[in-house]
């Protein structure tokens, strides 16, 4: 067994952000970071709009009240506005220190940092770095990381929390180059294992987003949080769904149907292409439907709508936002100065999470918590962003939650000693778990059974749900489960073998869709990014509510949870 006094669990902003606060306050704390990534190919160095702040470095008229308004009523009022009110009045410092930390943002003339546009902010007031605004950050805080004496454990895959009476205790871990198990306890275990889009079949995250941390907690009883808000980003690059950061929109390209009309105008006319990504996937999607979506050959009738960067002119496009420029001309031979690229919604981020206070402390229910388990970042869900997320809102609450759980953490590791369990009994059942996935004599391939159940996620809980599609879904993934233990490796061995780490991934992506569609089928209103055309509207008196959703082998149980409204009464959200 290994030991630290703190374990985290992601390598991505959130969880290096962590580690660095907690070495900061007190060097003596020993901290190990452990990722199934080397940590600077975590998913965050893939951001590329960019930070909110009110900094006010381009827009006096800014300040942390209008951009909690803002975070607030795009979240469609389901966010806990005391935790917002914590983002945004720390944004502007967390931003100052990472650039103290070495990080390199675009500038001014003037030489402060630059900010832009971005949907559903009523200021300009998003910091970047050109458009690789992640690749900077993350950077930065890796190289600290190593400055600090923080022990990174990378390339090591988390099996399972251990978690035993109430108390988070370790984990148990795999070597991915050499097929070694171990357990590791330490005083503290924090997770910051991000996203999930590779639940569906068309994402902008990285292969590595599979939801393990969510579906790791919700094996060892911890409810998930508002799982069924699901963020469809408007912009993925079709056919790839690679995502075309709104940062194209921020820097002014035009949204066209099939007739060359700018449709927006049609349903957010107050902010057009700037409007938040819900109402903007639910645009595109309806565009698409009525027959006014576009074919590669350019006729009517297609799959994708166009983004439209042509009067922005050269220069332009190649100083803000190169990135995606060359995204489109390497992966789809688009050379957008001249041409439109083609687009779609594309499944982005997971507002729903591991249940969080805000210092950090994971949930065990609306009154209890968990000793010894934190969670920021993606994974968590604190709840900052409510049912729909607003742009570069995400990368700000890696760095300030990250930094307010490393302080928590910091404090609660003074004094106390570290925890005991069996850690045989753990190494032995991890290792039967393995050699049985090894030894499996089924006939279905892992790739096929994953793209069977993404298929399934996106036509069944997809931009616009109903209580019979959703119904089917869970009807189907429960087929699809039973075929699991039908599955066959064609590599056995314990060097690099990436296909025994899919078969784990696959257990995670399918307890997380089975989360997904059943809270999404319990909430019967259309909020954010949830929307059901049988229940077409908000519905406050009944679900002005945060859902938690307690997963076991039987089935899944679903509680509500009061939301924090001490800031802004809901009004009706419009654009
Ligand atoms: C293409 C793209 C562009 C984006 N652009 C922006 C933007 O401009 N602005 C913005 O605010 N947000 C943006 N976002 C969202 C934002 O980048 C993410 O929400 C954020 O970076 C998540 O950070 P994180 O630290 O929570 O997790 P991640 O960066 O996803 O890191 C997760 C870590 O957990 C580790 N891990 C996971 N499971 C295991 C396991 N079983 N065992 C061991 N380790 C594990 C991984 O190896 C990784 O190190 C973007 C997202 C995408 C996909």
């Amino acid at each position: 067994m290994r030991e630290h006094d703190v374990i985290i669990v992601g390598g991505g902003l959130a969880g290096c952000r962590a580690a660095l606060e907690i070495k900061r306050i007190d060097p003596t704390i020993d901290v190990a970071l452990i990722a199934k990534t080397h940590p600077i190919r975590s998913h965050s160095v893939a951001a590329q709009g960019g930070i909110a702040a009110a900094l006010k470095n381009v827009d006096p008229n800014d300040d942390w009240k209008a951009h909690a308004f803002d975070t607030i009523k795009g979240s469609d009022y389901l966010a806990d506005q005391d935790a917002v009110a914590i983002l945004t009045q720390s944004a502007p410092e967390v931003i100052i220190e990472l650039e103290q930390m070495g990080v390199l943002f675009s500038r001014l003339e003037n030489g402060k940092i630059a900010q832009r546009a971005f949907g559903g902010h009523s200021h300009n007031r998003t910091c970047y770095a050109a458009d690789k605004t992640g690749h900077a950050i993350l950077h930065e805080l890796v190289s600290n990381l190593r400055r600090y004496g923080v022990h990174i454990y990378e390339e090591w895959y988390i099996m399972q929390l251990i978690l035993e009476e109430g108390e988070a205790k370790g984990v148990v871990m795999y070597h991915i180059r050499d097929g070694e198990i171990d357990t590791m306890r330490g005083k503290a275990v924090m997770f910051a294992t991000g996203g999930y889009g590779r639940v569906f079949n068309t994402t902008s995250n990285d292969y590595a987003s599979t939801g393990d941390g969510l579906a790791m907690s919700a094996f060892a009883g911890v409810p998930l949080e508002d799982m069924e808000f699901v963020q469809f980003h408007p912009t993925g690059l079709y056919p790839v769904g690679v995502l075309i950061s709104e940062a194209v929109r921020g820097e002014g390209a035009y949204l066209i149907n099939s007739e060359g009309k700018r449709f927006m105008e049609d349903y957010a006319p107050s902010r057009m292409e700037l409007a938040p990504r819900d109402i903007t996937s639910r645009a595109i999607t309806l565009e698409i439907r009525a027959g006014r979506g576009v074919h590669l050959d350019g006729s009517p009738g297609g799959p994708f709508v166009y983004l439209d960067l042509r009067h922005m002119g050269k220069e332009k496009i190649m100083s803000r936002i190169p990135f995606c420029w060359e995204e489109a001309h390497r992966l789809v031979g688009i050379d957008a100065v001249y041409e439109p690229m083609p687009v779609r919604p594309t499944v982005h981020y997971c507002m729903g999470g591991i249940p969080v206070n805000t210092d950090g402390q994971v949930r065990l229910s609306a009154d209890s918590l968990v000793t010894g388990f934190f969670s920021a970042g993606e994974c968590a869900c604190v709840s900052v962003h409510g049912a729909n997320r607003l742009g570069s809102n995400s990368l700000l609450e890696c760095v300030v939650y990250g930094r307010r759980t490393g302080r928590t953490i910091a404090q609660y590791v003074i004094d106390r000693k570290l925890p005991d369990f069996d850690s045989q009994k753990y190494v032995n059942s991890a290792r039967q778990r393995v050699e049985d996935l090894l030894n499996h004599q089924g006939t279905v391939r892992i790739a096929k059974l994953r793209q069977e159940f993404q298929d399934c996620m996106t036509y069944h809980c997809g931009v616009f749900r109903t209580q019979e599609t959703m119904q089917e879904g869970i009807n189907q993934i429960n087929n699809l489960k039973a075929q699991y233990d039908n599955i066959y490796l064609d590599d056995k061995g314990g060097c690099w073998n990436t296909e025994l780490i899919e078969a784990l991934e696959l257990q995670c992506i399918m307890a997380v869709g089975d989360i997904i569609l059943t809270s999404a089928l319990n909430r019967k209103e259309s909020r954010g990014a949830h929307c059901r055309e049988d229940f077409s509207t908000r519905d406050d008196g009944n679900f002005l509510q945060h859902t938690l959703a307690y997963y076991s082998p039987q089935g899944i149980d679903i509680k509500l949870m009061p939301v924090v409204v001490d800031l802004f009464e809901p009004q009706e959200r419009k654009y």
